[in-house]
């Protein structure tokens, strides 16, 4: 399907242009009306006026115009539930704003950071969980936050790991981007770069080859994106991530489980196939964070660990994330899984485990001669110089 189709009169040139993109976002009742026959429930939504809404025209020409339950149109348009509160609701669901030592940095971990250089994005999702930030209260990231996050980083030698966020970082041109991703890399002890972006979902003219060919440069540099539906994944979209992986940029994918969208086994096995053929590795499937305005969309604990029980043994072990759950109180991440372990659990008991297969079957795991696990070679690997 041609999606530009659905914007007559517009050159292949413009629509190939990210910075037309953003400008043509559509952002209110009259544009997206135009494109959509809006529910009662979409307008009563979008008269709300709480998280921004915009959607590129790319993204927008995904959405089904007759039919509300589109999971592209409901990550986009906000539903009139948006204004509702839902038990345990909170304004920051995963606990950073105590964990910010400087404005651009949220620090839960001691090896790791998440690096914030935008409040924007080309299109809010509205499952947004840092819709605080990216709903405009705080206001842009200047130079002078960047700085002062840099100079954070370079004080801490501990830190190893920087993810840089948001917003969408890649809403920046590569003038401002670029700089910034080299500054981290200039830092001796950080050791990975990740880049956080919905921009091969929702933007995939962004990647560029000169962009693709920048990244390459930076690494150990990975690419974390955002696919939440097979509706997603247009010849546009392998593209952008192709381009990436193609230049030696490793890309990862994250999904949020949403209610209604994309909560069935049928279609996350769909989603993360694709991905896979597409060198794309799903990493994290995300249970839906308490974000004030997203409870319609959140799901009960044990769907998601009831999904991955149906797409063990159906789906590639590659193509399956672990389900992460982001802890509202800041203490970080932990992840959920089904517990394939019979009667005792794993600590056995006479003679081994039960263990059961993705067909309900049980199989006996006999215990080892030993339960000494330690390593005599540690000694000498890690002498006094390696610590
Ligand atoms: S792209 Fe990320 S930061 Fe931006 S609205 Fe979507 S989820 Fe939020």
């Amino acid at each position: 399907m041609d999606l530009r189709e659905r914007f007559p009169g517009v050159t292949e040139a413009d629509w190939q242009d990210w910075r037309w993109q953003l400008r043509h976002a559509l952002r209110g009742e009259a544009e997206l009306e135009r494109l959509v026959a809006l529910t009662p429930e979409e307008r009563r939504g979008l008269a709300l006026g709480g998280l921004r809404t915009a959607v590129t025209p790319y993204y927008a020409a995904l959405m089904d115009p007759a039919h509300p339950a589109c999971p592209v149109r409901r990550q986009a348009i906000p539903l009139e539930a948006e204004g509702l509160a839902s038990p345990g609701d909170l304004r920051d669901p995963t606990g950073e704003e105590p964990h910010r030592p400087a404005r651009a940095v949220v620090r839960k971990y001691p090896d790791r950071v998440l690096f914030l250089v935008t409040d924007t994005c080309p299109v809010y999702c509205r499952h947004c969980t840092r819709r605080r930030i990216t709903g405009g209260e705080e206001g842009a990231f200047d130079r002078a936050a960047v700085e002062e996050g840099l100079a954070y980083v370079r004080a801490h030698p501990e830190v190893r790991d920087v993810i840089v966020s948001g917003g969408d970082p890649l809403v920046l041109s590569d003038d401002r981007l670029l700089p910034v991703l080299e500054g981290l890399r200039a830092i001796p002890h950080v050791r990975v770069l990740r880049l956080a972006t919905r921009a091969p979902v929702v933007l995939p003219m962004r990647v560029t080859e000169a962009l693709a060919a920048a990244l390459r440069r930076l690494a150990p540099l990975f690419v974390v994106t955002h696919f939440n539906h097979p509706k997603e994944l247009t010849a546009e979209a392998r593209a952008a991530c192709e381009r990436l992986v193609d230049h030696g940029v490793p890309v990862e994918s994250q999904a949020v489980l949403l209610r209604g969208l994309n909560s069935t086994a049928r279609v996350l096995a769909d989603l993360f196939e694709t991905l896979l053929t597409w060198r794309v590795r799903p990493y994290y499937l995300h249970q839906g964070d308490l974000a004030a305005g997203t409870g319609h969309l959140r799901t009960p604990l044990g769907a998601g660990v009831a999904i991955l029980r149906q797409l063990r043994g159906r789906v590639s072990g590659l193509a399956i994330p672990h389900l992460a759950v982001d802890l509202p109180d800041g203490s970080g991440k932990i992840t959920l899984a089904p517990d394939y372990t019979g009667r005792g659990g794993l600590e056995g008991g006479a003679g081994g485990t039960w263990l059961v297969n993705h067909r309900g079957e049980r199989v006996r795991y006999p215990d080892p001669p030993s339960a000494d696990c330690r390593c005599e070679y540690d000694a000498v690997w890690y002498g006094a110089d390696r610590g």
